[in-house]
């Protein structure tokens, strides 16, 4: 097995996109299981990652942090009734070690131990057909009646919205901006809608209005600025694009007290309007992933049909024709890796 080679598209210092290699498969070690990938997500964050060229990792190393697929082989101590072989189970992304304050906390997300490491980003990802997970309580059950396709996307896409929304108070009369409305806003929409607060999106694609109508935003612009919508009159403004000129059109039309929420990483730093911010007791709260219980409750929604991500899906040979669409601004919804 350990000789055994796959295809596999990998992070590669000073290229513009991921390049297909052939990687070994490798052994699962005693605490170690070896999924066999069914399904993985294309991220944008990948986009960003590449093109920025700043990492010092080892490589090479498959990208992709949506995974989902079924175990094939595990190390000699995982627990084979609780990780049976050909179980069916999402990655949960974040690296962690189980054991620091926040891992001990159920925060996973913010383990103090990763290294700066998450699946597909300085070990194995989704983008090639076997991976190792570094320690079964990274996996995640699927739930019946969730395809593996949604499972991976719902272990981000749907995860990310689902941790940056269930932190703020929404109800009927509260106002939300939302802003961008790709692969993770599209879900954000509907995880917003379901506590029914008025919901006003954003996003340059005009053709997103489709998006916004089908999922039940109460009004949609390309340009709030240019729209009579009032400044300062959102509870809470979602910002998925989250790059400077996004940022600031949240900030003006926040309420007095109102949240920001700059969720997206689109740009590594922003600067803001501090008297204003000050002044107005407008809070940003940043956002990272979420947690394995949430990517749990985020296949809930998934399952009872309350979020439906939009997937087209793509065979594995394709990547480079979605990665294409995906880096040119011109994917839909999400796009998944079908294996
Ligand atoms: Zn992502
Ligand atoms: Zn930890």
């Amino acid at each position: 097995m350990s000789s055994e080679l796959q295809k596999a598209f990998c992070y590669e210092p000073g290229v513009k996109h991921p390049v297909l290699k052939e990687i070994s498969i490798p052994e699962p070690k005693e605490n170690q299981v070896l999924l066999k990938i069914r399904a993985a997500g294309l991220c944008l964050s990948d986009v960003h990652v590449v093109e920025s060229g700043l990492l010092s990792y080892d490589y090479p190393f498959a990208m992709g942090h949506e995974i989902s697929g079924e175990i094939y082989k595990s190390g000699s101590l995982v627990d084979s009734v609780t990780y049976p072989i050909g179980g069916k189970f999402a990655v949960y992304g974040v690296k962690n070690c189980s054991h620091c304050e926040f891992c001990q906390d159920g925060r996973q997300n913010l383990c103090n131990n990763n290294g700066s490491q998450w699946y597909g980003l300085g070990v194995g990802g989704g983008y090639e057909h076997y991976v190792i997970v570094e320690n079964p309580v990274h996996l995640i059950a699927i739930p019946e009646g969730v395809s593996f396709e949604q499972a991976a996307v719902a272990s981000d896409a749907v995860l990310t919205p689902y941790h940056a929304v269930s932190t703020v108070s929404l109800n009927p009369s509260k106002r939300v901006l939302l802003i961008g409305l790709g692969g993770l806003g599209s879900c954000a929409l509907q995880i917003v809608k379901s506590y029914n607060p008025y919901i006003v999106c954003v996003d340059r694609k005009e053709d997103l209005k489709s998006i916004a109508d089908e999922f039940g935003a109460d009004e949609f612009y390309t340009d709030l600025t240019k729209s009579d919508v009032p400044k300062k009159s959102f509870d809470a403004v979602f910002d998925f694009v989250a790059i400077q000129s996004t940022y600031e059109v949240s900030q003006q039309y926040v309420k007095n007290g109102g949240i920001i929420k700059p969720v997206g990483l689109g740009q590594e730093k922003i600067t803001f309007n501090l008297s204003d911010l000050g002044c107005r007791d407008v809070k940003i709260i940043g956002s990272f992933w979420g947690t394995p219980k949430e990517q749990t409750e985020a296949m809930i929604l998934v399952q009872r049909g309350i979020v439906k991500p939009v997937i087209t899906s793509y065979k594995f040979e394709d990547f480079p024709k979605a990665y294409e669409l995906l880096s040119t601004g011109k994917s839909k919804g999400r796009l998944v890796l079908s294996m």
